[in-house]
């Protein structure tokens, strides 16, 4: 292994530039060259590939967003796309690359695998959805951007005596709301994983009003509904003064939490070893204090990603 690349490709997520750093000084440090390639999976088919040097990763552990650009590129999902990828990549003369994103970045992985090329993928996503990894790179930034805000909004709750809605990321997984939900003392948590009905919400708002509670927060997850939809048939029940915040891409931002930073270089520095040892197919996660490794196409096809679903009952238990 000679020359390696590295991209970033879907969301963006904070702790992505930490694991781009990573790889290109474990690579430069191993004595290989290290290629970025800009806008993912549509950077590669385009030939936007450049040298990194030290220089070119300082300064940027702390930065959020990517360095090397993010994109959406439906194309690479069909073999021409993947092929046209791998051509490029054999142009530079690229032996192994390695893959930072989120499950479809990690679906063109398994592709480019299962064509021959040698590639590592790294979780990189708030959504915190992958399976393989009790954690993505950005998803602890992302729960602490949320309850910074939702900090600021119970403070005006508990001003008007009002129910605040809040919606917050995480696709079809409800971690965010989860962790969110039991860091801000949320009286309800809704995540797309736990059933739920409308009069059990209302219940627990009614008890804590009961109970001569100013506010309520409901933690909403967007893949159950919209916090919209959920205030309208909130509404139905009784007039809760409900205000709904949509929290949107700031949770998506900033500069990553050190558990991100110490992740993004653990990943990068790991994967680098894998491609050197010659194993490529691999995912790389964390599993409790260790470093795992998995299969790519095993993950995708076989696995499931499923939040800390004790975390709902210790908050139904302790936050009523
Ligand atoms: P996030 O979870 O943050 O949205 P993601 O990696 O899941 O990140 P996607 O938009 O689903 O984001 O995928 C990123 C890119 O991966 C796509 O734009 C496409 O280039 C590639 N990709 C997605 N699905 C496939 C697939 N089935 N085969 C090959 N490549 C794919």
């Amino acid at each position: 292994m000679k020359r390696i690349a590295v991209l970033t490709s879907g969301g963006d997520a904070p702790g992505m530039n930490a694991a781009i750093r990573a790889v290109v000084r474990k690579g430069i440090y191993d004595g290989l060259e290290v290629y970025g390639i800009n806008y993912g999976y549509a950077g590669m088919v385009a030939g936007d590939f450049r040298r990194l040097t030290i220089d070119d990763v300082g300064d940027t552990i702390s930065r959020g967003g990517t360095i090397l650009y993010s994109a959406r590129y439906p194309e690479f999902a069909k073999r021409e796309g993947q092929l046209k990828g791998i051509e490029q990549l054999k142009k530079f003369g690229i032996d192994g690359l390695i893959v930072i994103g989120g499950d479809g970045s990690y679906r063109g992985g398994a592709a480019l695998t299962k064509l021959g090329f040698p590639t590592i993928g790294i979780p990189g996503t708030i959504d915190n959805d992958i399976p393989g990894t009790d954690y993505t790179l950005g998803f602890d930034t992302a729960i602490n951007t949320v309850l910074d805000s939702v900090d600021k909004i119970r403070d005006t709750a508990t001003s008007h005596i009002r129910t605040f809605v809040v919606e917050v990321m995480g696709r079809n997984a409800g971690d965010i709301a989860l962790w969110t939900g039991i860091g801000s003392g949320a009286e309800s948590i809704v995540i797309p994983e736990k059933e739920f009905t409308m009069e059990e919400v209302v219940a627990e708002i009614q008890e804590g009003r009961a109970r001569g509670k100013k506010h309520t927060i409901i933690m909403l997850a967007e893949g159950v509904m919209s916090g919209n939809e959920f205030a309208e048939k909130l509404s139905k029940f009784e007039e809760f003064h409900t205000r709904v915040t949509v929290l949107g891409h700031v949770q998506r931002g900033g500069s990553p939490s050190a558990k991100d930073r110490v992740l993004g270089s653990i990943f990068g520095y790991n994967a680098v070893k894998m491609l050197e040892e010659g194993k490529g197919g691999l995912c790389v996660g964390v599993k409790g204090d260790e470093v795992v490794f998995n299969d790519i196409i095993d993950t995708l096809e076989n696995q499931k990603h499923l939040p800390l679903l004790s975390l709902y009952q210790i908050n139904k238990e302790i936050s009523f």
